[in-house]
């Protein structure tokens, strides 16, 4: 598949704490993967897993600390590459990558009727001149299933339903023509009825063929829904990576086979670990594997040293000391 995004050693820091105690929060450390044209990414995890910084450091909202960012196709870029006109390129990375936030109802201002938004990308990015806009903001409301668009794009949002809000915020992530939609936790406010539907239009975005999702989720259920492939992260690090039915269905990590069992368990797919079972510890972390604290398999040697990511198929890698290529 043609990549659309490479992820390579991403790390991300923040600082916590006043000093003389100030200690460092890890967000995300040696992250790697990638996005090809035409797919959709699940990055799946617990809260605290480091996934919206992910996103956010791809849409260039955070800085990383370490690591590189490469969005391929025409004027290729990445994160290390914004020169003295950064800002013409910061406006190109903007136009091709697009957030989806988790509360449409925060992402919107409520002064506003919903083609405001809408109108305004498509100005901000060249993408329709005064004449048409409006036509342009109707078929961009009609696309994600708000129909008739132009009344729809005089409502204010609170006149609008949760899912219905959430519709706008993917017209108004679409009528920038990105090659990129990252979508940060989409459907978690939303109704289980109405998730099917966001969680569709993912899918139509996909059948464009060349353009990509990046889904970031705790809920395991809409990941196998609609991805193509998944990274399970904990502690702001890759734990497995690989195409969505081997990687759910069949874990191999410890932690991911710890997912899917918590969500058997409790028929909710989207269930976090039980509490008792501990949290990632990403403030100052040791050395060794991350999940050793709460892997009832640890052992020394996972408490001493760090495991790399093992590849066990060509396109299936798992980060523990126990798995071995197949
Ligand atoms: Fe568990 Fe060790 Fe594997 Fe980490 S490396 S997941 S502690 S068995």
């Amino acid at each position: 598949m043609t990549p659309l995004l490479t992820v390579e050693g991403l790390g991300v820091e923040f600082p916590v704490g006043n000093w003389p105690r100030r200690r460092t929060l890890r967000a995300s450390f040696d992250v790697s993967f990638s996005v090809g044209r035409g797919e959709i990414v699940a990055l799946v995890g617990e809260s605290g897993s480091g996934k919206s910084t992910i996103g956010r450091v791809i849409a260039r909202i955070l800085p990383a600390k370490a690591g590189r960012v490469t969005l391929h196709g025409p004027g290729e870029r990445d994160t290390d590459s914004f020169g003295p006109r950064a800002g013409e390129a910061s406006m190109r990375w903007r136009q091709r990558v697009q957030l989806i936030f988790q509360d449409p109802a925060a992402s919107l201002n409520p002064v506003f009727p919903v083609g405001h938004p809408v109108a305004r990308a498509l100005r901000l990015h060249g993408r329709a001149d005064p004449k048409t806009v409006d036509e342009r903001v109707a078929a961009a409301l009609e696309a994600v299933g708000l129909h008739p668009g132009a009344t729809f794009a005089t409502r204010y949002p609170h006149q609008l339903s949760g899912g219905q809000r959430q519709r706008v915020s993917i017209a108004r992530a679409l009528a920038t023509d990105p090659d990129l939609v990252i979508a940060d936790e989409p459907t978690s406010m939303l109704d289980v009825s109405i998730r099917m539907d966001i969680l569709r239009l993912f899918t139509t975005i996909r059948a464009s063929g060349t353009r990509s999702v990046l889904l970031i989720t705790h809920d395991l259920a809409s990941a196998r829904l609609v991805a193509d492939r998944v990274v399970v992260l904990y502690a702001g690090e890759v734990m497995e990576l690989g195409p969505a039915r081997a990687v759910l269905d069949a874990p191999r990590h410890p932690y991911a086979q710890l997912l899917a069992a918590a969500a058997t368990r409790s028929g909710d797919l989207r269930a976090p670990l039980p509490a008792a079972e501990g949290a990632p510890k990403v403030i100052d972390p040791g050395p060794g594997c991350p999940f050793a604290p709460r892997c009832a398999q640890a052992t020394d040697r996972c408490r001493a040293e760090r495991p790399a990511l093992t590849a066990v198929s060509p396109d299936h890698a798992v980060r523990c000391h126990l798995v071995r290529p197949e």
